[in-house]
């Protein structure tokens, strides 16, 4: 293309929202513009980086044996309401109506859609295992949009649902994803790394988030420094500690103290002259209706996913003072788990405490010299707490990194949610009616070139990787008023055209430093700068954007480098997979 024909708008000029790097770059590079709120256009140079992002996809999800779909935005509310989901989905839900009254929302995923699509046309188990995908926009009515498209209300996904007879069909359906996403984010040039999520009390004991490596992420994770777990902060486990046997000389006698007014654990800790450590914080939650205690070291903190999971209840909610009330005899500050009326679960930071502090379960009371097995007794320890910088790696000891990331994409097991709701069934071998099992599987098309950005930057602008790159040669006539020079870079132009590379030729009237700056703006990966002292020696100059390094070559032998370049630049993983 050339550049003088190109709507191509580049600046110096950012909007105030544009807090990250990536949407910055975005804005000045001219690959998107804001129409309203979370809402962009791409032009046409940030529309070549989506279409290679979805060739690679593509690519790696045929390989794997998903076949491609489309299907539409618009959603009816009945399919909705068959799921549950029209009344749960709240407002991120974009709810509409047709001239006959009748209810819509825009797709914001489409398990409703495709398992609709599925248990009409899925009959029997040898129509089993399938695996749908279609690369589509959706829309969320996100809360707080933010970051460009990286946070967006109407964005493309990649969204994959897969369709097995059994759990172990699933599970290698799951497999296939998490193979084919890991080549999909390496063929982008992407640093990446798959951690475990939580995936609430659906699907299977895990989900995999692949998260793209950035300081700006909006995603907390720890990943080990010596093998290769990671995690996010909500799922990241704690091994069980080693049960220390205490002595029964050890344990003080149990004394009530009164401790008028004090309630929080900083209180307590300096009426008390104790540190948090030696305090046992008893909360009460209201899980699915019921009272819950759940007892945690006074410097920690639960991690509320952890005991919904391990609780397997819907709604947890800390309780209502009625509820502490009536669980523990006490307004809320003094409870503790000496005669509480509720089920007790402890975090295993409890599980070697001795003589601690806790609430005495009376207004103005506390505990001291507590003991678990001689005061009361646990119904189970279990890992119920938020991970620390001290914490170790529960698979092998190794220590921790607390690091940031960008999702991209998320690989998760339905199991049988939606197949149950929407009555998604085949008959099996035997004639027995069984439901089908699912698994999701989407990545965010946008989202993944704005992360590759915030990796792949320097104080000039965009530096791609040659995969995503939009063009991969700029040729720079360093002054098109002269003949020779023009010449020169039109030919090269025409060779490299004619050999199918993806190059602009920057034919403007415009001062070579203007066109450099516009060149490493908008990233392109090889400049072939054409001028008229090189050329007097039959040479040109090639520049790298990535590190800068700058050869000089013959004319006759200028494409051939840069063919040798390119090749040498795409990752060749594709293949790797059958
Ligand atoms: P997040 O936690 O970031 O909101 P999510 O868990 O809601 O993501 P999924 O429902 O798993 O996301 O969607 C699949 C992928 O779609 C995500 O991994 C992400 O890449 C992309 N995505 C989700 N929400 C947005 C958004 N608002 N803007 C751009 N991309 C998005
Ligand atoms: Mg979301």
């Amino acid at each position: 293309m050339r550049y003088s024909e190109m709507f191509l708008p580049t600046g110096r000029e950012v909007p105030s929202d544009a807090e990250i790097i990536s949407h910055q770059l975005m804005i000045r590079a001219g690959l998107i513009r804001k129409l309203t709120s979370g809402i962009y256009s791409y032009l046409p140079l940030g529309y070549r980086v989506i279409r290679k992002v979805e060739q690679i996809i593509r690519e790696e999800m045929n390989r794997a044996g998903a076949q491609e779909v489309f299907l539409p935005m618009v959603q009816p509310a009945e399919l909705w309401q068959e799921s549950g989901r029209w009344e749960y989905y709240g407002k991120e839900l974009l709810r509409l109506r047709d001239r006959h009254d009748r209810e819509y929302c825009l797709g914001p995923t489409h398990e409703e859609v495709i398992t609709d699509l599925v248990r009409n046309d899925i009959k029997t188990y040898r129509q089993l295992p399938r695996n749908l995908y279609q690369i589509q926009t959706k829309f969320r009515d996100e809360v707080r949009p933010r970051f460009g498209v990286m946070r967006c209300r109407e964005f493309g996904m990649k969204d994959a649902y897969s369709f097995d007879a059994d759990e172990a069909g699933a599970e290698v359906s799951y497999e296939k994803m998490f193979a084919a996403y890991t080549s999909i984010f390496e063929r982008c040039g992407l640093k990446f790394r798959p951690v475990e999520a939580d995936s609430g009390s659906i699907g299977g004991k895990y989900s995999h988030e692949f998260m793209v490596m950035a300081e700006s992420g909006e995603d907390a994770m720890i990943v080990c420094e010596k093998c290769n777990y990671a995690a996010n902060l909500e799922k990241a486990e704690i091994a069980r500690p080693e049960k220390k046997e205490t002595g029964e000389k050890d344990k003080l006698p149990l004394e009530s103290v009164h401790t008028p007014n004090v309630r929080t654990i900083e209180e307590v800790s300096a009426f008390l002259k104790v540190t948090p450590r030696d305090i046992v914080k008893t909360l009460i939650f209201n899980a699915d209706g019921k009272p819950c205690a759940i007892l945690i070291r006074g410097d920690q903190e639960v991690n509320e996913i952890k005991v919904k999971n391990y609780l397997g209840i819907n709604e947890l909610t800390l309780a209502e003072d009625d509820m502490i009330l009536h669980a523990t005899g006490a307004p809320r500050g003094f409870a503790g788990a000496v005669k509480i009326k509720t089920r007790i679960i402890a975090d295993y930071s409890v599980m070697n405490m001795v003589n601690f502090v806790t609430g005495a379960n009376k207004e103005d009371y506390h505990l001291k010299n507590v003991n678990i097995g001689r005061d009361f007794n646990v119904e189970s320890f279990a890992d119920l707490r938020v991970i620390e910088k001290s914490d170790t790696c529960p698979r092998c000891g190794g220590g921790i990194q607390f690091v940031r990331g960008i999702e991209v994409g998320h690989v998760f097991k339905l199991g049988t949610k939606y197949s149950k709701a929407l009555k998604a069934v085949y008959l099996d071998r035997d004639g027995q009616e069984k439901i089908m099992i699912m698994g999701c599987y989407g990545i965010g098309v946008g989202r993944t070139v704005a992360a590759c950005i915030e990796q792949n930057n320097d104080e000039n602008g965009i530096i791609w990787p040659m995969p995503l790159a939009p063009y991969q040669v700029i040729i720079t006539p360093v002054n098109v008023n002269e003949g020779q020079v023009l010449q020169a870079a039109e030919k090269i132009y025409k060779d490299l055209l004619f050999r199918g590379v993806e190059v602009i030729l920057d034919d403007r009237d415009e001062r070579a430093g203007v066109k450099f700056k516009d060149a490493d703006l908008i990233g392109i990966p090889l400049r072939i700068t054409v001028g008229q002292k090189n050329l007097a020696g039959g040479n040109v100059e090639l520049k790298e954007r990535k590190s800068g390094k700058t050869t000089i070559h013959p004319l006759q032998n200028i494409v051939s480098a840069i063919e040798k370049s390119i090749a040498g630049s795409i990752n060749p993983v594709a293949g790797k997979q059958t």
